[in-house]
């Protein structure tokens, strides 16, 4: 991963204020001597103990001896790393960062990144209102069967491919954007007569990179006439690598940090069963198959 400036980052603990930014996750109290006080982020208690100097730009907790600067702070709550935190608060107060090496993340992130992260909203949003048509009836089905409801889909924003060659290329076009960014960007296959919808009939999930762009999709199969693969997914693009990318982290990632704890599960649905679940019991994970065989060793992956 590219390495932003030493300058950069100096320029970026400059100009935050640690009380500002820890205040959006603390209600932050005058202690007197120019600090204040709230209740800790990393530990239970009642009494606060969790002090902010902002003349140093650093925190302490008195009772969990949790301490250190705002980018430790983000890192520890928000399970960042540096770079993370770094850009984190870089965006925050318009500081622009330069890296040093030249990886595909800074390269992307030149110029490339905001036009494919902003074709990849578009996109999602498009997908997220076709849920809604007529011609979704399948997609909808598909996730009501497997016991999500229509409240569940705005939370994981799914949504629906439409059967078609052209029903997001179209919509994108109108949106300004041009064949080589959609191609770039993977949303759409190159064929003998101009570019064409890379999903079609199936069911879409958005998949969002720990900043909570969406950088691509994952896209299940419905009719039997479609002789892709199962599940087809976006391919390697200057946004989306799969190696560096996992579906729901950006829901889970706090909860990680916080609990120190971490559950991998196969699929989408699994994503979003153990999300749902874990909202209404909080550590209490369910696992569910997507697979309704009833022949037990066909789950045996499957089981927690
Ligand atoms: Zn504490």
């Amino acid at each position: 991963m590219a390495r932003i400036r030493d300058e950069d980052v100096a320029a970026v603990r400059d100009v935050a204020d640690i009380r500002d930014v820890v205040g959006e996750y603390v209600t932050l109290k005058s202690a007197g001597g120019g600090s204040y006080k709230g209740l800790c982020p990393f530990h239970d208690e009642r009494t606060p103990s969790f002090h902010v100097t902002p003349s140093k730009g650093l925190y302490h907790c008195f009772s969990c001896q949790e301490g250190g600067d705002l980018i430790g702070f983000l890192r520890k709550l928000e399970g960042l790393t540096f770079t993370e935190a770094v850009e984190k608060i870089a965006g925050r107060y318009g500081v622009e960062l330069r890296y040093d090496e030249t990886s595909s993340r800074a390269a992307a992130s030149a110029g490339q990144r905001p036009r494919l992260v902003a074709a990849h909203k578009v996109a999602s949003e498009f997908y997220a209102a076709q849920l809604r048509e007529p011609g979704a009836q399948k997609a909808r089905e598909f996730l009501l069967g497997r016991g999500f409801g229509e409240d569940s889909w705005a939370q994981f924003a799914v949504g629906y491919a439409p059967q078609g060659w052209d029903g997001l290329t179209s919509r994108l076009r109108a949106a300004g954007f041009t064949e080589q960014e959609m191609l770039a960007g993977g949303l759409v296959s190159q064929g003998q007569r101009g570019v064409y919808d890379r999903f079609r009939g199936r069911v879409v999930w958005p998949i969002r990179d720990t900043s909570g762009d969406v950088v691509g999709f994952g896209a299940r199969k419905l009719f039997d006439d479609d002789e892709g693969p199962k599940y087809l997914n976006t391919p390697e693009t200057p946004i989306y690598k799969k190696s560096q990318v996992l579906y729901g982290l950006d829901l889970a990632r706090r909860d990680i940090a916080r609990q120190q704890k971490a559950v991998i599960v196969e699929g989408y649905t699994d994503v979003m069963a153990c999300v749902l679940s874990s909202s209404a019991a909080s550590d209490v994970y369910k696992r569910q198959c997507e697979d309704p065989a009833p022949d037990p060793a066909r789950h045996s992956r499957c089981r927690s």
